[in-house]
């Protein structure tokens, strides 16, 4: 885990969490979520799969070259001609949250003592059906407030639409809000840019020690103003 702080006033605010890789670890899943996806692209381009994927490889390698940074699936779906509406449209077909992910206890407790004091939002790639279903099965639904997804904002992180949109929600100071992610070019770079603090996670399991950083009067001590 890793921590990109901003200096404020308060240990109150908003948790902007990021859904896969973040609030469960599951590769299996993640993996199936990347291939159903090829598998969709390489039937619209009349290509195998094999080709599909290296297509995509290839995008992200020229990414590089151009010197721009990692960005999301679907934003390379996208160069292909591919409308945002036809990926939501793949993924809400493909994905059954409920076949891979179960209750986690530990992340639900977890949600339970930060959702004392912070406000908590949803922020992903994948759309809002997805979403919900997947914060479902997970047992942690009820204690969202707003899921800021793909099909509600027409882009995807790191694009900052997600990131306005979020503000639009809660209201407050850029300095208020944490963004969680696994990622750190398309959850927590973005974040920064906009003026929020980061928090980089490695899997599920720093989730899980989020009460102790970032609620007063816990255990292991205050937090550092900013890093
Ligand atoms: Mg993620």
């Amino acid at each position: 885990m890793k921590l990109f702080l901003r200096p404020r006033n308060s240990n109150s605010g908003v948790l902007a969490f990021d859904l896969d890789n973040t609030l469960y670890n599951n590769p299996g899943y993640i993996a199936f979520q990347e291939e159903s996806q090829l598998s969709r692209l390489a039937s619209f381009l009349g290509t195998e799969l094999e080709q599909a994927r290296q297509m995509v490889q290839e995008k992200k390698a020229q990414r590089g070259r151009d010197g721009l940074p990692p960005t999301s699936l679907a934003t390379i779906f996208r160069e292909f001609g591919i409308s945002q509406q036809q990926i939501v449209a793949w993924r809400n077909s493909e994905l059954r949250p409920s076949d891979w992910l179960s209750r986690d206890p530990k992340l639900r407790h977890s949600i339970i003592l930060l959702a004392t004091q912070y406000r908590l939002a949803l922020l992903t790639n994948n759309p809002h059906k997805v979403a919900e279903e997947s914060l479902q099965a997970l047992g942690v639904d009820d204690l969202f407030q707003t899921i800021i997804a793909l099909d509600d904002v027409g882009f995807s992180k790191p694009h900052r639409a997600h990131f306005d949109k979020l503000m639009e929600a809660f209201g407050g100071q850029p300095e208020d809000y944490f963004v969680i992610g696994d990622r750190f070019d398309i959850d927590i770079k973005p974040a920064l840019d906009a003026g929020m603090s980061g928090i980089l996670v490695d899997e599920v399991g720093d989730i899980y020690l989020l009460p102790d950083l970032l609620l007063e009067g816990r255990s292991s001590g205050d937090l550092p103003n900013s890093l």
